[in-house]
């Protein structure tokens, strides 16, 4: 049981805005998903520290979402507190080659502010939705970049709510993974190195990227991007391609016509709906192919 006004006292104290029985579906790109018990925006690490040892203590159940952008949301909601690394938790600094972010940062804005500095290494992140937190949580990358290749520390809270530093070199990075899967630390903010470019370059390369984009992904339809991880050896929207499968649709769920990698929410999808269209998908390309496709997304129930 979660004491509600006990909880609502902390995050008064801590200045962190609680939203009580707030439905997910507002809060992931995808657009669906039932409530959580309260969704909590945190506005520092020492709030967040706070919190957790408040959740640990009281044995409250929690997670984490930044912008929503990777997340599956179960059609029940959670049953627990969701601590939002938003807009309320979203500096960013620049000292010479250094970009330092708070978690809630969105990724796209840490690119815009690497540009206008003249520091070259982001370009090919630039399009990827999310926050900063959650783009190292999931080592994301694009277009042969990933975020190991920038990172060189991350400040951490610890499963016992303390804060932490790490190196890049504990982070265990490899393809959308790192060791945060592992861990309960939460991420608070990331520092990454980058190099001296030209900016006009650098805006010229970043575009190109969401001219690509937007060339070949469903973007017009809430979705949480490639539903399916690249399998070794080959490509997980190929397979599917060569599966026959773009357009197969459960409910409002439906396989991208535009990207066979992209599960899309035509309007209506459930939980269940995408989910059952996944399995779906996994059977035909394994029994068609031989390649066993992994969901890329995370499910939050
Ligand atoms: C249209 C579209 C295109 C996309 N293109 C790409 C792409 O090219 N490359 C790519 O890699 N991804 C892509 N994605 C997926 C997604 O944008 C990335 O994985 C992104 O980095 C997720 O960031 P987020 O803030 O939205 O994290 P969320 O989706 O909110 O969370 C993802 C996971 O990270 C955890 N997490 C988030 N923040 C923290 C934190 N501060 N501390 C600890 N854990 C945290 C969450 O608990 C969850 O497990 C795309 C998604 C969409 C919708």
């Amino acid at each position: 049981m979660i004491d509600l006004d006990a909880l609502t006292e902390l995050c008064g104290s801590l200045g962190c805005r609680i939203t009580p029985e707030c439905p997910l579906r507002e809060y992931i790109t995808f657009k669906f998903g039932g409530p959580c018990r309260a969704l909590i925006s945190i506005n520092s690490a020492q709030s967040a520290a706070e919190l957790i040892k408040y959740m640990k203590k009281n044995s409250v159940k929690y997670s984490v979402i930044g912008r929503g952008s990777n997340i599956i949301a179960a059609d029940e909601g959670f049953d627990g507190v969701v601590l939002l690394f938003g807009s309320d938790f979203a500096n960013i600094e620049v000292r010479d080659d250094i970009i330092k972010c708070d978690a809630g940062a969105l990724l796209m804005s840490a690119c815009a502010h690497a540009q206008r500095a003249g520091l070259s290494g982001m370009e090919n992140l630039f399009g990827i939705p999310g926050t900063v937190g959650g783009a190292l949580y999931m080592n994301a990358g694009a277009y042969g970049s990933e975020m190991k290749d920038i990172v060189i520390s991350a400040e951490y809270i610890d499963a016992n709510g303390e804060i932490k530093t790490a190196g890049s070199e504990n982070m265990k990075f490899s393809y959308r993974y790192s060791i945060f899967f592992d861990t309960e630390s939460i991420i608070t903010s990331v520092t990454m190195r980058l190099k001296k470019g030209d900016p006009e370059e650098i805006k010229k390369a970043m575009n190109e990227c969401m001219d690509k984009r937007k060339a070949k992904q469903p973007l017009e339809y809430p979705s949480a991007g490639s539903t399916f991880k690249r399998p070794k050896g080959s490509y997980a929207s190929l397979l599917i391609d060569q599966c026959g499968l773009k357009g197969l649709s459960c409910g409002g769920a439906m396989v991208s016509e535009k990207h066979s990698g992209f599960v899309i929410n035509k309007g209506c999808a459930t939980c269940a709906d995408v989910l059952e269209l996944c399995g779906k998908v996994q059977q035909i390309v394994k029994e068609k192919t031989g390649y066993q496709l992994e969901l890329e997304p995370v499910i939050l129930r």
